[in-house]
């Protein structure tokens, strides 16, 4: 195929040679829209999405082509991801649809006790860990159930943050010894609630988060009769990085000052409850990218955690808080989207640090607790949506000029034909003139819509021979940058991001997203995704890559009649509960997974809202709409604006749409 240099630009690749050629297929960014000689494989698409960075040892590409699950890790056992999703739409689930597989939070569980474990066994550490998981960070109740259950063997406890999450906690926690960590704001009736929950065999933990609270504790203590189990919230004075670094530090939301905790101290030992404190927490922000942020703040916090031990309070925990990162774009950097620590790592430091500490101080080491919620929860779900349609500019060679044609169309054309790596820089502002020039040709009449129709199309054919060419460079000037994005698709996707993946829009979060079959056939597109909302925020145009990030995402082109599936991946921290309504796009459908012996089987199905309930949010009646809808007919049908079967089919449509997901049924499921 190569070999023959062929017009629409394949010429420069030969050009470049092999080595070239091998370069930038290893970047996985071979010019897309011509044929290549090597068959592409598994492995490029591996390479190309990153899979192996940020999906082991979960998710991986098989023989097929299609991405694979294996929700037990190295347990063994996986799972056609495709086949899942198609057996899942067989059985009227329908796309946009929430997987999630409880293996994998069983296994998240597992690792996050094992690798404390470890750490505890190799620095010898005379005390154990006690792991608790903030609600906050996903409260689906079969998440929640799971969790607990799995949780039983390693004594995990829920964190609170908020009453309605007490509330939740309390009911579903029933391991005997867990922790229950009552965080922030809280009230006179937060504070007797968790207190009598001990009399109920709940080892709850009133954690101090504001100076008001000591007195509403001391208080409560007092008229129940029970001695609470107090903590306090530390400000640090070690910054976590990047998007949560202000969750510590003395400007903090949450914590108490050292003078403070001096005071609450203070206090409790006036009221004889300094026995009561018994647990340090702090948490500096969630996703610490880099190891040494975490280092500096258990440093400060064991110090801290000693004098209070000195102080006379019977210190026997200390909460690390959450922070443990997710790896999404799998470079194992300290780049936000990443972190340059593993699970083990994390669990080391903390241990050694707090073991040297108190050794130091002669003090007892304490129960070490973690709040990591994004580490547990993140990997168990995966979004899969559909691709309704796309839309290109158009791609390969254009017609070349007739006799006739105004001049600007052909020296648009000698400039087409001229590009070369040479020149392209140079072809590039040629080309931009020319078409500028043609739009005030056009506007002051001179030039004809069919022929500005002519000059845009040969514009974007020389854009693309330009790309091809800036693809292979090691450097890009500046204003060819954008080329990349000029160029790209727009492939429209059946989901809402303020719905189902709400960082992504507001806080630019990367998450891994690709295609979840065709993974031996070469992605011969790039394109952004654009959500069925009609806000122009509505879209995703940031993806990961090895090195910063991407503004196009490689993808394949749509085939008639056939669905392309994608999948949003390590998902499973905070987009549920943080979505919105917007456009009143509702829940998806969600589905909980496990793995058993014989494949899987379904163990909850959680259907998306209906159109009837998310007009309910906002107030309407479905019954109320249809009247509306039934009385206009009856006006129209008396005013022979409408026939008696159009009115019926216009009835029955809409009260069967009410009834319906709010997504959309491409091919007329
Ligand atoms: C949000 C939060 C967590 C969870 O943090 P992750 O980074 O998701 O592990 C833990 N503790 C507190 C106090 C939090 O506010």
């Amino acid at each position: 195929m190569a070999a023959q240099p062929m017009a629409d630009g394949t010429v420069f690749q030969e050009k470049l040679g092999k080595s070239a050629l091998a370069e930038v297929k290893s970047k996985g960014l071979l010019p897309v829209t011509r044929e290549v000689s090597r068959q592409w494989t598994i492995e490029d698409s591996e390479a190309l999405y990153r899979i192996q960075g940020w999906g082991e040892p979960y998710f991986s590409i098989n023989a097929a082509g299609r991405v694979t699950v294996s929700p037990k890790g190295e347990r063994g056992g996986s799972l056609d991801l495709f086949e899942l999703v198609n057996a899942l739409k067989d059985r009227n689930l329908k796309l946009p649809l929430l997987i999630r597989f409880s293996d994998i939070l069983e296994d998240r569980i597992e690792r996050l006790n094992a690798c404390f474990a470890k750490a505890i066994a190799r620095y010898n550490y005379p005390g154990v860990y006690r792991g608790v998981y903030p609600v906050k960070c996903n409260q689906q109740k079969h998440l929640l159930e799971d969790l607990v259950r799995f949780g039983k063997p390693h004594q995990f406890g829920l964190e609170a943050g908020s009453k309605p999450e007490l509330m939740i906690a309390l009911a579903m926690l029933d391991t005997l010894g867990a922790l229950l960590i009552c965080n922030g704001y809280k009230d006179r009736e937060y504070i007797e609630t968790a207190m009598l929950a001990q009399r109920l065999g709940q080892t709850p933990i009133v954690v101090l988060e504001q100076v008001e609270e000591v007195d509403l504790v001391i208080n409560a203590a007092k008229q129940l009769g029970i001695k609470p189990i107090v903590g306090v919230r530390a400000k640090l004075s070690t910054q976590g990085m990047g998007r949560w670094g202000s969750s510590s530090g003395d400007r903090a939301k949450f914590g108490l000052t050292i003078p403070e905790i001096i005071q609450a101290v203070d206090k409790l030992r006036s009221a004889n409850l300094l026995d009561s404190l018994q647990l340090l927490h702090f948490h500096i922000g969630s996703q610490i990218s880099a190891i040494h942020v975490i280092k500096d703040a258990i440093q400060e916090a064991s110090k801290i955690y000693v004098e209070l031990a000195k102080l006379g309070a019977d210190m026997k925990y200390l909460d690390v808080g959450g922070g443990l990162g997710v790896d999404y774009d799998g470079s194992q950097t300290n780049f936000y989207a990443s972190k340059n620590y593993n699970m083990q790592n994390y669990a080391n430091d903390i241990v050694a640090e707090l073991k040297d500490a108190c050794a130091e101080q002669q003090v007892q080491v304490p129960t070490l607790i973690s709040e990591s919620g994004r580490a547990i929860a993140s990997h168990q779900s995966v979004l899969i949506f559909d691709v309704l349609s796309t839309s290109d500019v158009p791609f390969g060679e254009p017609e070349p000029p007739k006799d006739g044609e105004p001049p600007i169309v052909w020296n648009l054309w000698e400039t087409y034909q001229s590009i070369n790596t040479e020149n392209y820089q140079e072809a590039y502002h040629d080309a931009t003139q020319f078409k500028e020039e043609a739009i005030s040709r056009f506007n002051l009449g001179i030039l004809r819509l069919t022929e500005r129709a002519r000059v845009e199309r040969i514009y974007w054919a020389c854009c693309e021979k330009i790309l091809a060419i800036t693809r292979l460079q090691d450097y890009v000037p500046d204003e060819l940058e954008d080329l990349e994005k000029i160029m790209a698709s727009i492939y429209y996707i059946n989901l809402s991001v303020f719905q189902s993946a709400p960082d992504c829009w507001a806080i630019d979060q990367l998450f891994p997203i690709m295609p979840i079959h065709r993974l031996d056939e070469e992605p011969t597109r790039r394109g952004i995704l654009a959500d069925l909302t009609c806000d122009s925020d509505g879209k995703i145009d940031r993806f990961i890559d090895l090195r910063d990030v991407k503004s196009v995402l490689e993808l394949h082109t749509i085939k008639p009649g056939e669905p392309y599936y994608l999948g949003i991946f390590l998902s499973g921290a905070y987009q549920e509960i943080m979505g919105s309504l917007h456009n009143l796009f509702g829940d998806t459908n969600a589905v909980h997974i496990q793995l058993t012996p014989k494949g899987y089987q379904i163990e909850h199905v959680v259907k998306g809202d209906t159109m009837s309930e998310v007009v309910s949010y906002v107030q309407y009646d479905a019954e109320d709409l249809v009247e509306s809808i039934r009385q206009r007919c009856e006006q129209a049908l008396q005013e022979k604006r409408i026939t008696l079967q159009e009115s019926q089919l216009l009835l029955q449509n809409y009260e069967r749409s009410l009834g319906r997901y709010t997504y959309l049924s491409p091919q007329s499921e």
